[in-house]
């Protein structure tokens, strides 16, 4: 079901911007001077909007470097004051929401794996209530939508209208391309559920290396995303986490150099008479699609009925086995995609089996 929140649009806090919401900055805090110099190199390019910096970080075992701590919430206000960016934090539990509050952090983000559990979510929401600070809630672990939209009306009920969702991809569950996998269809269906949620991609919790930043920040745009959360470092090979998908912000701005923009309407006349035709069209094929399946309905009850009559089984491998490679011949010399074929005759094959047993069933 789809919810109308309240949810105010990034315009509303953030009346300077011009889309996208750039945010960028270290994976992890780890000395004064490592956090100057990357706000102060990220500071030239004015694409950037807000600086990042992990204090307290969730690492998946102990032993590895778990952030510097509160005190890097004194070097997060001194970014602010030197470069004029708003600054955020990762918050997972009441007492870093609590301080985080009263160093005045402008964002804070609710990581990956707190958002998987509604008790740590409630717990940062009841901190937050009467504020007015922007929250972002990354996707949980695992690509339940439930959890993430869950997440976003905890927050929402507590009173916060500033809300981002940040996609950050799913733990794989075998060895993947990326260390996180996209699943775009859940930030769709995200969308569908919440159309009023802002929603931003992190490409570097996708990725996991520096290489496919690019292609998956592209593909954000492309999917009508309003924003980019990149992790930068002044040496990111000596970064102290996540040193693989860090760039370096000169990196940063060639790659940004290089992305195209998408907006979700062109404001221009031709370009949506241009399309509306081009929808049309679309819907009149869409239209015949169905005309098509119906028919082919007729005819599949019409030999179920044949062969119920005759007591022969609903499903015939060998027919089936033929029909699918010719089908599949056919779109190939059409240029229609393999997979798509197999997906869409397995399932007309499916339902057609279906009605033909419903229909022996009724004898
Ligand atoms: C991070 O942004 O540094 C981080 C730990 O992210 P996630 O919660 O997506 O793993
Ligand atoms: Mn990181």
């Amino acid at each position: 079901m789809t919810l109308k929140l309240d949810i105010n649009p990034i315009k509303a806090w953030m009346p300077n911007i011009d889309n996208p919401l750039l945010i960028s900055g270290p994976c992890s805090l780890e000395t004064e001077e490592q956090t100057m110099e990357t706000a102060r190199l990220l500071a030239k390019d004015k694409r950037v909007f807000v600086f990042r910096g992990g204090v307290w970080k969730p690492r998946t075992r102990p032993g590895s470097f778990e952030g510097v701590g509160s005190i890097g919430l004194k070097w997060l206000q001194q970014v602010r004051e030197e470069t004029g960016f708003p600054v955020g934090t990762e918050v997972a539990n009441a007492q870093h929401t609590e301080e985080a509050l009263k160093a005045g952090l402008d964002v804070l983000w609710i990581g990956a794996r707190s958002t998987a559990s509604p008790f740590v979510v409630q717990e940062i929401a009841d901190v937050l209530k009467g504020t007015d600070t922007v929250v972002m809630i990354k996707n949980p672990v695992n690509p339940d939508v439930q959890l993430w939209m869950g997440a976003v009306e905890r927050i929402y009920q507590a009173g916060i209208k500033n809300i981002v969702g940040i996609h950050r991809g799913f733990t794989p569950f075998r060895e993947t391309k990326y260390r996180n996998y996209p699943n775009w269809k859940t930030f769709i269906e995200l969308k569908r559920l919440l159309p009023n949620l802002p929603v931003i991609c992190d490409p570097s919790h996708i990725a996991g290396t520096r290489e496919y930043l690019f292609e998956i920040s592209q593909k954000a745009f492309d999917m009508g995303m309003e924003g980019l959360m990149i992790e930068s470092h002044r040496d990111p090979s000596c970064a102290l986490s996540d040193a693989g998908q860090q760039l370096t912000p000169a990196d940063l701005g060639k790659m940004l150099d290089k992305l195209v923009i998408r907006y979700e309407n062109a404001s221009n006349p031709e370009f949506d008479n241009q399309l509306d035709v081009l929808r049309n069209r679309i819907d009149a094929i869409d239209a015949e699609l169905l005309e098509i399946l119906a028919s082919r309905v007729q005819i599949v009850k019409q030999i179920g009925e044949y062969k119920r009559d005759n007591n022969v089984t609903a499903l015939q491998i060998s027919r089936w086995t033929q029909l699918m490679e010719n089908r599949v011949k056919l779109g190939k010399s059409m240029d229609v995609n393999e997979t798509f074929v197999k997906i869409l005759f397995q399932l007309i094959h499916e339902d057609s089996v279906r009605m033909q047993t419903e229909i022996m069933d009724q004898e």
